[in-house]
Order: C-alpha cells, then structure tokens, then sequence
C-alpha cells in the first residue's frame, strides 16, 4: 500500500495537492477536516460537539479524530493506498494510527510536509473564507488561534516521521502545477 500524510499549516494547499494525488495515484482521500464538516452538516451529537471547538479554532479531541479514520480505514479494506490531510495533528494521533496500520499489516510510507509562512497562510485563509464561507477562515482571530495550535501541537508531529526517516518537506509557495510536481517526485520514489 501506499500511505501518505499530508502535512501543512492550515492554509498550506493540501486539499488542492490531495485531489491531484487521489487523480494521478488512485488513492483514497481522508481528510478529518472534511469527515468533521459532515457530521456538522448532518446536525449529529459529534458534529455539534466538534463545531464548538472547531469555529473557536481549537482541536478536537484526539478520540474523536482517531475514531473517525479507524471506521474509514474499515469501509475501505480493498484500497491501494490512502493520503491522509489534517490528520495525524498530534503526537498521540500519530501514535494510534501507526498502530492501526500495523493491525492491518501495513504502514505510513512517508510525511510531505508544505512549506509555507505564516503571513502567506493568512492571506490565503482570510481569501478562502471571502470564496467558501468556511467560518474559521473569516476571522482573524480564530486563524491566527489555528496557526498557534498548529505550532504548539501539530509541528512535532513532524519530528515523529523524522525519527522513523519518513519526511520530506516541500516548498509550498509556487503554482500548484509546480508543487504537484515536487511532490510526485518524492511520491514516485515510494
Ligand atoms: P485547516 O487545515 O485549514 O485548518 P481542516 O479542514 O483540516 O482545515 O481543519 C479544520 C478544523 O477541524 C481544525 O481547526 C480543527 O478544529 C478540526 N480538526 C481537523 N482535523 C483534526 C484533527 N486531526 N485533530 C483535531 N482536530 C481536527
């Protein structure tokens, strides 16, 4: 199999780099940010309890994430391969997933992390919310809250990969085609 995690600052391009990815390798696309604005749409418990955090741009819990990937990992037995978007963003996460993937006899093949500043993160974020009425990308506030759970919390989930020589970091800033590129190139080497 294939296991790729996507990594970035909000902002960073990897739903647009994720698309691309499914297209030209036939993998599955599981973004948690995604599954948490099903469950609000839908008007579930979950989703109703993740709205709260998630417009005050805080994480949710790790449970909650963790749940939610293990069920599509089991809806999607037969797949070649999944990328993983928003999702391990914390050491714990990273932790359980590893060890989902090993009760199903696999593993992460690798980390690609976006990189991109934060005064460019906020120009996109604040243009996305004007386009998509996404509520945390209109306020500046809860995108500069995102960036710092980003750095408090998500960041060292890059040192985990490095620790098991699975990162490769990317310039995020350039055209998409370019960056697609970049990436295909590290992806091709897997
Ligand atoms: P972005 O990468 O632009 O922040 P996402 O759609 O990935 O957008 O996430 C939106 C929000 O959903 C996050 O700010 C957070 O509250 C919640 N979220 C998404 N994925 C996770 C996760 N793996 N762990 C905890 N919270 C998450």
């Amino acid at each position: 199999m294939l296991n790729l995690v996507l990594f970035g600052p909000p902002g960073a391009g990897k739903g647009t780099q994720s698309q691309k990815l499914i297209e030209k390798y036939g993998l599955i696309h599981l973004s948690t940010g995604d599954l948490l604005r099903g469950e609000i749409s839908q008007g579930t418990a979950l989703g109703l309890e993740a709205k709260k955090l998630m417009d005050h741009g805080v994480l949710v819990p790790d449970e909650v994430v963790i749940g939610m990937i293990s069920n599509k990992l089991d809806a999607n037995k037969d797949a070649k391969g999944f990328i993983f978007d928003g999702f391990p963003r914390t050491v714990a996460q990273a932790t359980a997933l590893d060890e989902l993937l090993k009760s199903k006899s696999s593993a992460i093949s690798g980390m690609i992390a976006l990189e991109v500043n934060d005064d460019e993160l906020e120009h996109r974020l604040l243009l996305r919310g004007k386009e998509s009425g996404r509520p945390d990308d209109a306020n500046p506030e809860v995108i500069r809250k995102r960036i710092k759970e980003y750095n408090d919390k998500t960041a060292p989930v890059a040192d985990f990969y490095k620790n098991q020589n699975k990162f490769k970091s990317i310039n995020g800033i350039g055209s998409i085609s370019e960056i697609f590129d970049a990436i295909g190139t590290v992806v091709d080497a897997y």
